[in-house]
């Protein structure tokens, strides 16, 4: 089970992922279970296990530019299976965000843009409107005939709604006012 959040690490990063999202990657006694269980390891540069590996010996350039952080795909498999009970997603997310903090560029920049316009989307909209979320990506990531044959077959097929809900739009915005408020005071 993960325990108080004062462990001493050496690890600058270790240190920051524990600030950023409680995590301590010291707990990890290295059994692989997380990358066994990962389905998307095979495509990543560094699997679950040595990317913790990496954070806990402090190696910053080699976590931050790899591409496993933005390959994850959040499924909690890892997390789920940790027998020491680190959130192993969490960590994923606490290096993207550090990432992003530092400025530096995400190994994949295309899953970046996703982020941004999936949240853009739900921060306008309080809930996923599909189509303005594409017209997004695709003005971001400027590969405009990517799927553009799937993304009409599924409007034909009426799986796209061309108009969005504006239902929640309000109660969105103010929860993404209050993380702002949250963020700031933690700065
Ligand atoms: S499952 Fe947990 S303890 Fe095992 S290697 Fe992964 S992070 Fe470490
Ligand atoms: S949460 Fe990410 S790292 Fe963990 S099993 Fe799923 S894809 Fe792999």
């Amino acid at each position: 089970m993960q325990t108080e959040l004062t462990i001493p690490t050496q690890s600058r990063l270790a240190d920051e992922v524990l600030r950023e999202v409680g995590q301590n990657v010291n707990l990890c006694y290295q059994c692989s279970k997380c990358a066994a269980g990962c389905p998307v390891s095979y495509a990543m540069d560094y699997t679950p296990v040595q990317l913790i590996h990496a954070i806990r010996l402090g190696l910053e350039d080699l976590v931050i530019n790899s591409k496993t952080v933005w390959l994850c795909a959040a499924c909690e498999t890892c997390t789920a299976r940790c027998p020491q009970g680190v959130d192993i997603a969490k960590v994923m997310d606490a290096v993207k965000i550090i990432a992003l903090r530092q400025g530096r560029k995400p190994a994949i920049p295309r899953v970046a843009s996703f982020y941004r316009a999936a949240l853009g989307n739900i921060k306008t909209w309080g809930r996923m409107f599909e189509l303005g979320m594409i017209a997004d990506l695709k003005l971001k990531t400027r590969d405009f005939l990517k799927d553009a044959g799937l993304g009409m077959k599924m409007l034909r097929k009426g799986k796209l709604k061309m108009f969005p809900s504006i239902r929640g739009a309000r109660m969105a915005r103010r929860i993404f006012r209050r993380v702002k408020d949250v963020e700031r005071n933690r700065a």
